[in-house]
């Protein structure tokens, strides 16, 4: 008896994916980084902060960039942390016609799936242009939509400190983080921003743990 519940515990480990590490947002704070307009080139240093600090992340790239660099999109998912479209020319959608945009999220779904074997559920409309025709073709190319609850125009910002404050002040229990993999100040100030939030006592996860498995669902806009 002893011997067989030790092996199903065992075989019940040994079956559990690297990610499922399983942090239950519904009884810790949790509260998920999301990085926009990748791969570029500072997204190696800023995955080696990440996995340096054991934090999961979530990245939603450029199929223009997954095309340059499909190794750092392979990288990303290899560790755990969650991807989704960015659109392949981060074009403002609404202004699209529906094959354009249908156009803009497939290619991207077939560049990220060339390069990581994956083929991303969730979606996020570039600067947050977005409305229901966009959102029900995205259903139609079996994507959710994703935008944020707090954004750090680290873009404009373009310093460390500015930054890290923006992050520190718009930090909220299930909030979701916008900022850019493509900005250097984010990511040379972000072994800072996962000290401070971790001290808060925030469990950095992705956008799919956040949801707590009841999404991200095809045509539906979260958070
Ligand atoms: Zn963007």
């Amino acid at each position: 008896m002893v011997i067989h519940a030790l092996l199903a515990v065992t075989l019940a480990m040994t079956s559990l994916p690297a990610q499922a590490t399983t942090v239950d947002c519904a009884r810790v704070k949790c509260l998920a980084l999301t990085f926009d307009d990748g791969p570029g080139v500072k997204t190696p240093t800023l995955l080696k902060t990440l996995k340096k600090a054991g934090v999961k992340a979530t990245f939603f790239l450029v199929g223009k960039q997954v095309e340059l660099r499909p190794e750092i999109a392979r990288q990303a998912l290899a560790q755990g942390h969650a991807i989704g479209n960015h659109t392949y020319s981060h074009n403002s959608l609404p202004a699209l016609s529906d094959n354009e945009i249908l156009d803009e999220l497939k290619t991207t779904q077939e560049a990220i799936e060339q390069a990581t074997k994956l083929r991303p559920k969730m979606f996020r409309p570039p600067y947050g242009h977005t409305d229901d025709r966009v959102l029900g073709l995205a259903n139609q190319v079996d994507l959710a939509q994703v935008l944020w609850t707090g954004t750090t125009l680290d873009w404009k910002l373009r310093d460390t400190k500015k930054i890290k404050a923006a992050v520190l002040r718009l930090a909220k229990r299930d909030g979701v983080i916008l900022m850019h993999d493509t900005v250097p100040e984010t990511v040379k100030v972000m072994p800072e921003i996962l000290k401070e939030l971790k001290k808060r006592g925030y469990h950095l996860v992705t956008v799919p743990t956040l949801l707590r498995g009841k999404g991200p669902e095809p045509g539906v806009s979260y958070p």
